[in-house]
């Protein structure tokens, strides 16, 4: 197949590069580097069944290339202080980034996948987050840049499907990690490891007690390439359900990394959702798929590609 995916730079669209062009496929990435890294487009550079258009999708996407099968939408800040510093940036590549995607698709009569998050569900009323679970979003406070441009990212690649036919699928990703995230990216995982790697204290927000579920990149990739193979067009979660305190995410670190790591507690940001779980019973009976890399597996397999960046 030949597959364009937006984003592929960044950390999701570089393991999704890499796994498409092992499975044979010719892959061209679009990147305008915003949150991504020149490193991830390194890796493949030299690959024959590799291209590289440097471009921000929100503007258009110059393609002018051979019939494709695929358009897979990976492009957005995702980590809260990256899309917190591009709000307006983060809006127009949810929105005309989106739009852009599903025409490209729609004119090469090409399959349209849309990377979304559990961010639409906002700070949770209803726990675990099914998909038909509306959520509890704060359209104007400090994360609506990202919430908001998925949740009319999602409405537009429904209506791209209801009343032009394009051929679409929606993932709604969970808190996901693995090697190739930027190192100062801020998200926890990221934050935690490395800090404790350099031996200073892991900054907690607030008291600590807020859960998230963090699902290794492997299992991941995994789901959505289960999901190319399915015609279904709703929202699907895909995310690992074992859920952690924040408190208790360090201590996992701790087990994996360092000894004796000290905590320093940070003021809660704004916003910050209390809880988050997903629930994954639509991907196990649609795809026969289940996250099977546990947090402690996970940050062991990650902890080799850490240390290099240190
Ligand atoms: P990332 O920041 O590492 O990668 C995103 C990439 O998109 C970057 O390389 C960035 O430069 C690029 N990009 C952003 N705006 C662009 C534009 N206008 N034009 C061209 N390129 C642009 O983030 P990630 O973690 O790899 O996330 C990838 C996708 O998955 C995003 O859409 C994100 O919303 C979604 N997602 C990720 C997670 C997660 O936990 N990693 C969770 C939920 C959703
Ligand atoms: N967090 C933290 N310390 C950090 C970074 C984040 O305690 O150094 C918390 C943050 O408040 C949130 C959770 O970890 O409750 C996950 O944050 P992240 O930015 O990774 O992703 P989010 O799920 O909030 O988008």
């Amino acid at each position: 197949m030949r597959i364009l995916i937006t984003g592929s730079a960044g950390f999701v669209g570089s393991h999704l590069v890499e796994r498409f062009l092992n499975e044979g496929h010719t892959v061209i990435g679009v990147d305008n580097y915003i949150s991504g890294q020149v490193s991830n487009t390194d890796l493949f550079r030299e690959h024959p069944r590799f291209t590289f258009i440097e471009a921000d999708v929100s503007h258009g996407i110059p393609y002018t290339g051979d019939s494709l099968d695929w358009v897979m939408h990976f492009a957005s800040p995702a980590s809260p202080p990256h899309y917190q510093q591009f709000p307006v940036e983060t809006l127009m590549v949810g929105a005309q980034g989106t739009q852009n995607g599903l025409e490209l698709a729609h004119a090469h009569g090409a399959g349209f996948f849309l990377a979304s998050t559990s961010e639409v569900y906002g700070d949770p009323h209803v726990h675990p987050q099914p998909e038909t679970y509306w959520g509890n979003v704060n359209p104007i406070g400090v994360r609506s840049c990202y919430d908001e441009a998925k949740r009319y990212a999602e409405a537009i690649t429904m209506a791209y499907h209801r009343s032009r036919g394009v051929n679409t699928r929606i993932i709604r990703i969970f808190n996901t990690y693995g090697p190739r995230m930027r190192p100062d990216d801020g998200r926890v995982i990221t934050n935690f490891v490395h800090q404790a790697l350099r031996g200073e204290p892991l900054t907690v927000y607030g008291d600590g007690s807020q859960t998230r579920s963090f699902q290794y990149i492997d299992d991941l990739v995994e789901g959505i390439s289960r999901l190319m193979m399915v015609e279904y067009h709703e929202p699907v979660n895909l995310g690992n359900p074992d859920e952690f305190m924040m408190i208790e995410l360090a201590k996992v670190v701790e087990d994996v990394f360092v000894n004796n790591i000290q905590m320093v507690s940070i003021p809660l940001p704004l916003d910050d959702p209390k809880q988050r779980k997903p629930d994954v019973e639509l991907a196990r009976k649609l795809l026969g798929w289940s996250p099977n890399i546990s947090l402690q597996k996970g940050l062991n397999l990650l902890s080799p590609h850490l240390k290099n960046d240190q």
